[in-house]
C-alpha cells in the first residue's frame, strides 16, 4: 500500500480534489489516503498555514496530493517544495479534442527547476523604500535539473530539449545555468538548443511546434508554464508533478481561484490529470491511460466547465469522467 497525503487546500482545490477523488475510487488502486489541512483556512484555525502535523504526514508519505492555496502559497506550496527537496516540476501542456486552443496537436513539457533561483524568499528590506532579492544558482542544482530534463526526454521518447535563460544580462546566475545546460546536453543523444526567454515567449505563441522538452529556472518556469497553458485551453487542464529523489508532490497548476471559489463550477481536469501523472510516477501506466482516456472522451464531447464553454459544474463533469470509465 502507498501512503498518499490528500490536501484539499483552499478555495477551488477543495472542489476539485473532491471531484478528482470520485475518479481514482473508480479503480482500485494500492493507496491509502490520509486527508490533511493546509493553507488559508488552516492558518486562520491553527495560526499556521502549514501544521506540523501536515508536514510530518508528508514526509512520511510516498506522495503528497495537492488541491490549491491561496494567499498563503508561499508558506504551503513553495515550502513543502523545499521540505520534500522536489527538485524538479514537471507541467505538461497538451492539447485536447474539443478544446478550443490556439493550436491542434500540442505537446510540450516543461520542466523546471524548482528549489532555486528568486523563489529561495532570499528577500530584504535594506533601507527605507528599497528592497533587494536574492537570485541562487548553483552548478550541483542546475546539472541536476538538466539531467532530468534528458531523462525524461529519454524515456518519453521526446526529440528535443530546450533551455531558456536570459544569459545576456544576468551573466552570472542565467550564465552558469545555460553553460551547464550545454555541458550536460552532450551526454545525451536528444537534440539540444537554448533560446532567450523573451524570444521564447513569443515563439511558444507563434510557433510552440519548435518546442518538445523545455528546461528552465524557478520563476521563468512558473510563467512560461501558465502560458503554456493558455495555449491549451486555460488552466483548468494544467497539471503538474514535483519530484525529488525521496518525494514527491503533485497539483495543479492552478491556484485557489477565488473568483470562482465556492460556486461549484471549477474545471476538474487539471486536477485529474495531476492524478494521472501520480499514478505514472508509480507505474499504474494502464490505469494512468484509461483515466486520460476517459477524459479525453469527455472534452471531446463538450461535456465541460464554463471555462471551455460547457454548463457543467465540477463534480457533473467528474461523474462524466466516471460514466466514460465505467464504459471502457
Ligand atoms: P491564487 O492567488 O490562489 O493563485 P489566482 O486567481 O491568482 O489565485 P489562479 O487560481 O491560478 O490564480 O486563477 C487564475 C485564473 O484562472 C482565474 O480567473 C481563475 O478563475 C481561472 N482558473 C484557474 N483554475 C481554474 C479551473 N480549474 N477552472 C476554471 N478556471 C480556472
Amino acid at each position: 500500500m502507498r501512503r498518499i497525503t490528500v490536501i484539499p487546500g483552499d478555495g477551488i482545490g477543495k472542489e476539485v480534489m473532491q471531484a478528482a477523488m470520485l475518479v481514482l475510487n473508480e479503480l482500485s488502486l494500492p493507496f491509502r489516503y490520509t486527508w490533511m489541512e493546509a493553507g488559508d483556512e488552516a492558518y486562520r484555525k491553527y495560526g499556521k498555514a502549514l501544521p506540523d502535523e501536515t508536514l510530518e504526514e508528508c514526509l512520511k508519505s510516498d506522495a503528497v496530493l495537492f488541491g490549491a492555496t491561496g494567499e498563503t502559497a508561499a508558506d504551503v506550496i513553495v515550502r513543502l517544495r523545499f521540505e520534500l527537496e522536489t527538485f524538479a516540476n514537471i507541467r505538461p501542456a497538451k492539447s485536447y479534442r474539443g478544446v478550443k486552443c490556439l493550436y491542434d496537436d500540442i505537446d510540450i513539457v516543461i520542466v523546471r527547476e524548482n528549489t532555486e533561483c528568486l523563489y529561495k524568499g532570499l528577500e530584504f528590506e535594506v533601507a527605507d523604500g528599497v528592497t533587494e532579492g536574492i537570485r541562487v544558482i548553483t552548478r550541483k542544482g542546475s546539472e541536476r535539473i538538466a539531467r532530468f530534463a534528458f531523462e525524461l526526454a529519454e524515456r518519453e521518447g521526446r526529440k528535443k530539449v530546450t533551455a531558456l535563460h536570459k544569459a545576456n544580462v544576468m551573466k552570472k546566475t542565467c550564465g552558469l545555468f545555460r553553460d551547464v545546460c550545454r555541458e550536460v546536453a552532450k551526454s545525451y543523444d536528444i537534440e539540444f538548443n537554448d533560446y532567450y526567454i523573451d524570444a521564447a515567449c513569443m515563439y511558444l505563441v507563434m510557433d510552440p511546434y519548435r518546442f518538445d522538452v523545455i528546461l528552465t529556472t524557478n520563476m521563468f518556469g512558473d510563467i512560461i508554464s501558465d502560458l503554456a497553458a493558455g495555449l491549451v485551453g486555460g488552466l483548468g487542464l494544467a497539471p503538474s508533478a514535483n519530484v525529488g529523489e525521496k518525494h514527491a508532490l503533485f497539483e495543479p497548476v492552478h491556484g485557489s481561484a477565488p473568483d470562482i471559489a465556492g460556486k461549484g463550477i471549477a474545471n476538474p481536469s487539471a486536477m485529474i490529470l495531476t492524478a494521472v501523472m501520480m499514478l505514472k510516477h508509480f507505474g499504474h501506466l494502464d490505469e494512468a491511460a484509461k483515466i486520460e482516456k476517459a477524459l479525453e472522451n469527455v472534452l471531446a464531447e463538450g461535456k465541460t466547465t464554463p471555462d471551455l464553454g460547457g454548463n457543467l459544474k465540477t463534480m457533473e463533469m467528474a461523474q462524466e469522467v466516471v460514466n466514460s470509465l465505467k464504459s471502457m
